[in-house]
């Protein structure tokens, strides 16, 4: 519908042209050419008018017919219409970008020259507490730390510095200033308290470890510089190796329980359906032997098994975690101490339990015996023979089986570990032909 402006300008000569011809014809040409004019104002007029309304909200298309004002209303409407699309594009990015950054877990703050709050997001009023009331402050004015103040000043190196968070929480905030224009500075906060954490879990950690291997190395070596003794008779040789394996062994106990550790937590978890049943009536018989041995009849352990009940999980794992638990009893019980392994079936799902009559655990230990290498302190008689990584292999073995480990203790009166498997592992076995399977593991 772009007409040319051309076609009205030759309306308007074929106008006059008629009205002239007409006007010779009267014998009134200047008359006639003079109403031909009047009436092609009247109509640029009545065009100008439906302009004008349009001008006003020109959201539909312009309605003028005389092609002089079609072309340029037309070109005009299509140049709003486009500049809306743009606009309607920048306002949705524009809105995107600021839930991105209201969705930011760090902290971001617009700062002027003036070192005044002009803009900031949500993690930065819960991480740094700012409110309305600080836009248009001073950030120092609202977090008085020496080195924020030299970093708004521009005075620190790296332009990154560590502080505590304000507020009662004992967080720390890696804070960051980042130039964005000639007069703007964008001040970037996150929380590295967790971070820092593992730092210092990982630093621990390789300490425990040195630590751990230190000790049993030293006594291999202050044997083997016995055994250098040329005058040594066979028999005290004899004796002076044995008590090798001792240290040798509780070495090779704490490498393999580090690996078992990093593969549990490095493997990836298997799909429920990829799983066998694992008949845990028969693994809880295997582990009475191994306990028995262990204990060496200075306990008196007990299995009651579901016979039927089975397990979707990993066999070894399994194996792994239930021995470590039924081990702990046996170590930290007295002799003559009665132990209670049970594997049966609750509401919520297959239960799996170790009660023990032993020591116990003093409430304020309880959150912490699953860390690597914590152990409560038994008033110097400190390490019983376990590696200090027993709990924490449990924990993750159960963790990829969709559980959690449960405690119930009381120092004195003995420990209750259990977990309850999510219902949907829960598989039933067939006893058929397995009579021992179906039996109760009493004494
Ligand atoms: P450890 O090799 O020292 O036994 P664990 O990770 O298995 O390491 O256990 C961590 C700590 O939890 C133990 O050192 C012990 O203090 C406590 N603990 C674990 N099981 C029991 C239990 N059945 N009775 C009392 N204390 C226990």
């Amino acid at each position: 519908m772009d007409e040319s402006p051309g076609k009205s300008l030759i309306a308007l000569a074929v106008l006059l042209v008629g009205a002239g011809l007409i006007g010779w014809a009267l014998g009134h040409v200047a008359l006639c050419l003079l109403a031909a004019l009047a009436i092609w104002l009247v109509f640029q007029g009545l065009e100008f008018r439906r302009f004008w309304r349009w001008a006003r909200r020109p959201l539909s298309r312009p309605s003028n017919r005389s092609a002089l004002w079609r072309a340029p209303t037309e070109r005009l409407f299509r140049a709003l219409g486009q500049s809306r699309i743009r606009s309607r594009n920048l306002l949705e990015r524009l809105d995107r970008m600021r839930v991105i950054n209201q969705a930011l877990p760090d902290a971001a703050i617009l700062i002027n020259p003036a070192g005044q709050v002009t803009l900031y997001n949500e993690a930065a009023a819960r991480l740094m507490e700012l409110g309305p009331d600080n836009l248009g402050r001073n950030l120092v004015g609202h977090i008085r730390h020496p080195q924020l103040i030299a970093l708004l000043e521009g005075k620190v190196p790296e332009n990154l510095i560590e502080i505590p968070a304000p507020g009662p929480l004992d967080r720390r905030l890696e804070v960051r200033r980042i130039r964005i224009d000639r007069n703007d500075w964008l001040i970037l906060a996150r929380d590295v308290t967790q971070l820092n954490r593992l730092l210092t879990m990982r630093q621990d950690f390789v300490a425990n470890v040195s630590h751990e291997l230190r000790t049993p190395l030293t006594v291999i070596i202050g044997y083997l510089e016995a055994l250098e003794d040329q005058t040594l008779d066979q028999d005290t040789v004899q004796q002076v190796v044995q008590k090798l394996y001792s240290p040798a062994h509780r070495m090779k106990a704490l490498v393999d329980d580090l690996l078992l550790l990093t593969r549990l937590e490095s493997s990836p978890v298997p799909m429920l359906s990829d799983l066998d049943p694992v008949n845990v009536p028969r693994l809880l018989r295997q582990l009475k032997t191994e306990a028995e041995q262990l204990s060496n009849g200075r306990h008196d352990i007990r299995i009651e098994a579901d016979a039927e009940l089975g397990l979707l999980g990993i066999d070894t794992e399994l194996h792994s975690a239930f021995i470590n638990l039924i081990t702990n009893a046996i170590r930290y019980s007295p002799n003559g101490g009665q132990i209670w392994v049970r594997w049966y079936k609750t509401a919520r799902g297959p239960c799996f339990e170790v009660q023990d009559e032993g020591v116990g655990i003093a409430p304020e230990h309880l959150t912490r015996i699953t860390e690597r290498f914590y152990r409560v302190d038994f008033g110097g008689a400190r390490v019983r023979g376990g590696t200090g990584l027993g709990l924490a292999i449990v924990k993750h073995v159960l963790k990829r089986h969709d559980s959690a480990l449960q405690v119930q203790s009381e120092p004195g009166a003995g420990s209750r570990f259990y977990t309850i498997f999510p219902a949907q592992r829960a598989c039933s076995l067939s006893t058929a032909g397995h009579e021992d399977d179906l039996t109760d593991y009493h004494h």
